[in-house]
């Protein structure tokens, strides 16, 4: 049957050249191409009451003509048609532009159906619909398409008609019975039926959930296919971990792991024991206690015998993590090295001696790990800090560098779990969903301009107990917008203030990195009081003795940026601040602040955050590969992902659905994306 719905589209009647071009436009080229082009909506010609009718929405209803029609002709073949009607209890002016022809159907009396735009304001509907015949012989719904060129809706309709009414039949179904009674999901002839010509809102949306819950789960297939087939192929290795001496790392901290914490570091133990590699993301809040958990790893791989790697994206952060990582593990006998872009050459001469015959069992830095000859001995285990800011080129280099070395993706940017099953897809994710306890809420606030006194009261109060303050001003690089408050306007603004009472350092974008760390160090060694700077001081930073935290024009800021923000103070014992300096014009804007107020969980506000703004631009443009959905939208249709998640592991991991004829389809599916050729599906 198949062959019948390969026929070209312009064997419908109807289809003339224009209308050919017009389609081609549209990559519709057979029958089958044109069923499984989906409406973007529906009419909505269901009679409504105007009482209840919000201001601007279309809406049809239904009245008595009460006057002749007048028409205007506006010049240019355009005209202006207006008429008194009766509607329930409203009486109307309708208003249609260039259909004057109406005229004459309109008469005082008769009864009509009208659909247009409801403008309580000015008492009026710009008609765009009308029928005079009775109630039934219309339809409640009307698919609109988004049609090229000068194709009319109407008639695009009369060709989906005529394909579903000939060839409709011959659409076969690809979901196992086994799954259309389970989920009660509209069979396939039912669905397309209904996708495009619903005879009532509950058929629409059964139809919609059916081809959501398929698209979704072809996703999901590839997705575990690709896992599965990685797992079965790469040849990984296998570290055997001392558990003994894990123990006794963890016994010598002065904390105990949060449970959180013991969970991730089982699922992380778990993988290292596996003979293929692990490619596992970590996500957990700033300061749940990551650093810990990467040294214990790293400790771990040592134990049995291999080297590890831990790559962070800054110098300041990578020197933060060699000092506890030092701390920590040379009392433990293992030997550490840091390699940054600032080590001497013939330090790094060294190392990379030391690297290479396995000397040094675990080696911290920035991306000069990754350059061409740094050699490793025996290369186990790779953690990358804050992976979002790598390149996947760099990971991967990082990664080549041993025979398939496990990998952990570090990341405190906490994605929303709808995003992170499908950007993530084929990783493993890990979550540190607990802050440690006795962690102070952080107090924040949002203020606007005229309140900046009583800030500056509470910011000195602070420094003179003790505490450090830091004050964030949005990008430097905006000097061409004037209202963009500039770091170094506030630099010396509160320099002038606080008139040599306290030390202020300034860190922007512009400084040389060795500069910028010479500032953070002058900082985090208590120095400087009050660090002014833009967002570069968002990634990872830990100085626990600052406590509060001034944000300009916070409103300029994302809610993830804003949280990574506020997450460099509330990072030690004493009650910490953050001050949202604000006055958003937006409700958006309005919103993201509140947000702010009321929430500190950092999955809680990512979701808000997904929510505000879709999943388009939560990434940032085009870097985020996700994948787009014909019918799906991943905000609201997250329980449905998740569903066929489950599902999708589910089968790729049983012998039946790679046997039984009832999954056929979806194999079929499978086999035609590439995936399982060991294509990728990004
Ligand atoms: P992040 O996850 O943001 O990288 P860090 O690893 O920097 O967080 O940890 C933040 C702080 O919490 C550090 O000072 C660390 O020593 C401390 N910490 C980590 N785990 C615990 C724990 N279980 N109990 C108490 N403090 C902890
Ligand atoms: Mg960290």
């Amino acid at each position: 049957m198949a062959s019948e719905l390969a026929r070209p589209v312009t064997e419908l009647s109807g289809v003339g050249k224009a209308a050919a071009e017009n389609l081609e436009n549209m990559h519709i080229h057979t029958i089958e191409d044109l069923i499984w082009t989906f409406p973007y909506r529906h009419e909505d010609y269901r009679l409504k009451n105007l009482a209840e009718t919000p201001h601007n929405e279309r809406v049809t209803v239904e009245g008595r003509i009460e006057s002749i029609p007048t028409v205007m002709f506006l010049g240019n073949r355009k005209s202006r048609l207006q008429v008194q009607m009766l509607a329930g209890q409203h009486l109307v002016k309708v208003v249609f532009f260039n259909q004057n022809y109406l005229k004459t159907k309109l008469e005082p009396g008769t009864i009509v159906a009208v659909t247009g735009k409801w403008d309580r304001g000015r008492q009026l509907i710009n008609g765009t619909h009308i029928s005079c015949g009775p109630k039934d012989e219309r339809a409640d719904f009307e698919p609109v398409y988004s049609v090229k060129g000068k194709l009319p809706q109407t008639k695009f309709r009369h060709f989906m008609r005529q394909a579903l009414d000939l060839y409709g039949q011959d659409i076969e179904e690809q979901l196992p019975q086994e799954l259309l009674v389970n989920y009660k999901l509209l069979p396939i002839v039912e669905a397309l039926e209904g996708v495009h010509f619903p005879k009532d809102a509950e058929t629409a949306k059964q139809a919609r959930r059916r081809f959501v819950y398929e698209e979704l789960l072809d996703f999901q297939l590839k997705i575990q296919a690709l896992r599965k087939l990685r797992k079965e192929q790469e040849h990984g290795m296998v570290i055997h971990y001392d558990v003994s001496k894990l123990k006794a790392f963890f016994e010598s901290l002065p904390y105990e792991l949060t449970g959180a914490q013991k969970k991730v570091v089982n699922e992380i133990c778990r993988d290292l024991l596996q003979p293929h590699s692990m490619n596992r993301l970590l996500q957990g809040d700033v300061g749940s206690g990551k650093t810990v958990v990467a040294a214990a790893m790293l400790y771990a791989a040592v134990t049995a015998g291999f080297q590890g790697a831990l790559m962070a994206p800054t110098e300041i952060l990578a020197e933060q993590h060699a000092d506890s990582l030092s701390e920590w593990l040379e009392p433990f006998g293992l030997s550490l090295a840091l390699l940054t872009g600032s080590t001497k050459t013939k330090a790094r001469r060294e190392i990379l001696e030391r690297l290479a015959n396995g000397d040094i069992d675990i080696v911290m830095g920035t991306h000069a790990l990754i350059q061409p000859d740094v050699r490793f001995h025996k290369l186990g285990l790779v953690i990358t800090d804050e992976q979002h800011r790598f390149g996947v080129e760099q990971r991967r280099v990082l990664k080549e560098k041993g025979e398939n070395p496990d990998v952990l993706f570090m990341t405190a940017t906490p994605i929303p779990r709808t995003l992170s099953i499908t950007v993530f897809g084929e990783m493993d994710v890990s979550i540190i969903d607990e802050l440690p306890a006795g962690r102070k809420e952080i107090e924040t606030h949002w203020v606007k301009q005229e309140q900046f006194n009583q800030i500056i009261t509470k910011m000195t109060t602070e420094i003179a107990a003790g505490r450090q303050a830091y004050v964030i001003c949005p990008l430097i690089e905006e000097s061409d917008k004037l209202d963009v408050q500039n770091a170094v306007e506030v630099y010396e603004q509160l320099t002038t203030l606080f008139h040599g009472k306290f030390n202020i350092g300034l860190m922007h974008g512009r400084l040389s990195s060795s500069d910028k760390d010479a500032v953070m160090r002058e900082f985090s060694e208590g120095n400087l009081q009050v660090l002014v700077s833009t967002t570069v001081v968002e990634v990872g930073v830990n100085v626990p003795n600052a406590t509060f935290m001034m944000i300009y024009d916070a409103e300029r800021f994302g809610l993830a940026q804003l949280h990574q923000l506020r997450g460099r103070v509330g990072r030690g014992e004493h009650q910490s601040y953050c001050i949202l300096l604000a006055d958003p014009k937006s409700d958006e804007g309005k919103e993201r602040m509140i947000s702010m107020v009321e929430m500190t969980d950092g999955f809680r506000l990512a979701e808000k955050d997904l929510e505000l703004r879709g999943p388009g631009d939560f990434f940032g443009r085009k870097q985020s590969g996700m994948p787009e959905f014909k019918v799906a939208d991943l905000i609201h249709d997250y329980r449905a992902l998740e569903t066929a998640r489950q599902d999708a592991v589910k089968m790729v991991d049983s012998e039946d659905f790679w046997q039984n004829p009832n999954y056929a389809g979806l194999r079929k599916k499978l086999e035609k994306s590439g995936v399982l050729d060991g294509e990728r599906i990004d």
